[in-house]
């Protein structure tokens, strides 16, 4: 509460410890016949909240306390709940939801929906599911935080630069790998091996930058720029032991995801200032900084579909 009130945050977690086993059956397991790290789990959030409670009550009229549920099942976690709010809470957290299905995510929400009443506001803690804004929703969530937007950009393979289709649903397109070859540890490793020559390797890195540059200036055609990338792309990934008809079919289906994204030239559609400023480069999967960048402009994409999506609800 100290550490929360020195901050000027407006709200708080009750200090939890994390569950980790969700029982997808529930019903069967009461606080008696759990393992014993889980009931102590449970028992000490509790306890810490109780307390938290209390001394929350000294940061300040502008903070708001949130208790944090954790649990092994809906049902546990429902009791957890309702154990929080006759302390006093009115706004709860959910924990330990990260590795959960959606469905069990929704299974927890409707147990805690029944369990409390309405004005007991709601928080989703580290929800990844974002495409899933419809069940928050539906129960009456008030409010989720993320880290998917920006973690997405660069620890998705695919999935990994967000668009807003006409239709308001969140899709994605996939970023064109130029890794710097000085730096590249596959890269490094097969300099090592004698496999590749670094200088090589940098003048086909060298291309394919300057390859998806001109394309998107004008100044070359998809087919140039794709033959760019792809070059690269094939050092890249070469691997000895694959048949050359399984490096075909693998470079055959990268170059049509590649063709996709640069074809249809998506930065230029985005509002955002990192599309506005570094225009084509955001698309470019490449080093930390720019990575990043990506990650604030899926951040503006989703926001925008948070925005949408809420307006279109009220
Ligand atoms: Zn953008």
């Amino acid at each position: 509460a100290e550490f929360y009130a020195d901050g000027g945050f407006t709200h708080g977690c009750s200090p939890d410890h994390l569950i980790f086993d969700f029982d997808d059956i529930g019903l069967t397991r009461t606080i008696d016949d759990v393992p014993e790290d889980v009931r102590r789990r449970y028992e000490i959030t509790l306890q810490n909240a109780a307390e938290f409670y209390k001394s929350a009550a000294g940061v300040g009229p502008g903070f708001t306390p949130m208790g944090v549920i954790q649990g092994w099942s809906a049902e546990s976690m429902a009791q957890a709940a309702r154990n929080l709010a006759s302390m006093g809470y009115d706004y709860l957290a959910i924990g330990g939801t990260v590795p959960l299905r959606i469905d069990q995510i929704r299974r927890v929400l409707q147990a805690l929906r029944e369990a409390l009443p309405d004005r007991i506001r709601l928080h989703l803690l580290g929800f990844g599911k974002i495409e899933e804004l419809a069940a928050l929703e539906q129960y009456g969530v008030t409010s989720f935080d993320t880290t998917s937007p920006l973690l997405r950009a660069f620890k998705d393979a695919r999935k990994n630069y967000w668009v807003r289709t006409a239709d308001g649903d969140l899709s994605y397109y996939t970023a064109i790998r130029i890794p710097q070859a000085t730096q590249n540890n596959k890269l490094k490793h097969k300099a090592l091996e004698g496999s590749l020559n670094q200088e090589d390797a940098r003048r086909l890195e060298d291309a394919a930058l300057r390859g998806v540059r001109a394309y998107a200036d004008g100044g070359a055609t998809l087919d140039q720029s794709l033959d760019a990338v792809m070059d690269y792309w094939a050092a890249l990934n070469w691997r000895d032991e694959a048949s050359p008809s399984r490096r075909a079919d693998a470079a055959t289906r990268q170059r049509k995801v590649y063709a996709h994204t640069l074809g249809d030239r998506p930065w230029e559609r985005c509002s955002c200032r990192v599309c506005r400023e570094s225009g084509v480069e955001a698309v470019i999967f490449r080093t930390s900084n720019r990575n990043k960048r990506r990650g604030i402009h899926n951040l503006h994409v989703f926001h925008t579909h948070l925005s949408e999506f809420r307006q279109e609800s009220i």
